[in-house]
């Protein structure tokens, strides 16, 4: 299986009401490496043409990564969804 393949076999119950992780899109214009576009494992963060990040946090993995290769403080706040809500793994 593919990578994104394994992926579509979790499931996701996505929180419409309180995403779990909020960007501050000022603090993250400032940020001149952006890590966070090519360090998320499940592709959430991109690249708009006019150079701003574009998040969605429905599909995530709960992993953390885009909290620690943020270089710039306050410009992820991340906690774990609600109860109920989130990833569940399969098959590992
Ligand atoms: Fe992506 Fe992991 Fe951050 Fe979720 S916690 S947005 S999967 S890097």
């Amino acid at each position: 299986l593919t990578v994104e393949q394994l992926l579509g076999i979790n499931k996701f119950m996505v929180d419409d009401e309180e995403a779990h992780i909020v960007l501050n899109k000022e603090i993250c214009a400032s940020c001149a490496t952006k890590p966070c576009t090519f360090a998320c494992p499940a592709c959430l963060y991109t690249l708009k043409e006019n150079g701003e990040v574009n998040f969605d946090y429905a599909g995530c993995l709960e992993c953390g990564t885009c909290r620690a290769v943020c270089p710039k403080e306050g410009a992820i706040a991340w906690g774990y969804p609600r109860g109920g809500f989130g990833v569940s793994f399969r098959y590992g």
